[in-house]
């Protein structure tokens, strides 16, 4: 017997939830958070930490934390290149009370790289929303658990950045709010 209860027998693998994700630079970062917090201020909710704020590219979920190398692989065979992005838009999802940063005109490059991504996890069994029916709704998630239902969204300073690398995230949930680790980086390339 475990000192839990449980009965003894082979260990179960440790699950890990993992996603690749953008993760902007210094600056980029500081006027997202900005605008997260002045969002709190007036809508209610709790904003993102600066150092959480990202882009995902595809979720995963729990895997099994030997998996991680084969998520690698896929990873790395990735063809990307690199791109800019200008943040210029703020919304909001009423259905999770999410607000968010986007773009008003993302670079194709962008959904190139996550429709590439998706690509090669499926073909190595992990498909990711894009492969099962979600569309790609590429955005920065700034404020969680907004309390104002129809917030009038103030105009979001427009800020550029300069995609160069994406990353493989592991995220520990907690009362809290995700702790995030980057497990693995991988450059894209120059166009
Ligand atoms: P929390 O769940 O504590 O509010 P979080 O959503 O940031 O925090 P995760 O749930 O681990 O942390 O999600 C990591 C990232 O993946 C986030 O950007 C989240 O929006 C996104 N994500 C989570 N679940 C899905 C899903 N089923 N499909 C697509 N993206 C998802
Ligand atoms: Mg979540």
């Amino acid at each position: 017997m475990r000192p839990d209860g449980r009965p003894s027998g082979p260990r179960r693998p440790e699950p890990a939830r993992v996603f690749f994700a953008l993760w902007p630079d210094d600056r980029v970062r500081k006027a997202l958070h900005q605008a997260a917090v002045d969002c709190a201020r007036r809508f209610g909710g709790r904003a993102m930490q600066p150092e959480t704020l990202h882009l995902t590219l595809a979720f995963i979920g729990d895997v099994p934390l030997e998996d991680l190398p084969r998520l690698q692989e896929a990873a790395a065979g990735v063809d990307g290149s690199a791109f800019r992005l200008g943040f210029d838009r703020l919304g909001f999802w009423g259905h999770n009370h999410i607000l968010w940063a986007g773009s008003r005109q993302a670079d194709p490059a962008l959904s190139a790289v996550a429709h590439g991504l998706a690509g090669r996890l499926e073909a190595a069994g992990y498909p990711s929303g894009i492969k099962t029916g979600r569309p790609f709704a590429p955005h920065v998630t700034l404020v969680r658990n907004v309390v104002n239902k129809h917030p009038e969204l103030p105009e979001l300073p427009s800020v550029d950045w300069a995609c160069q690398e994406f990353v493989l995230v592991r995220s520990r949930l907690s009362g809290q709010g995700a702790a995030y680790e980057t497990v693995a980086r991988w450059p894209l390339r120059s166009p």
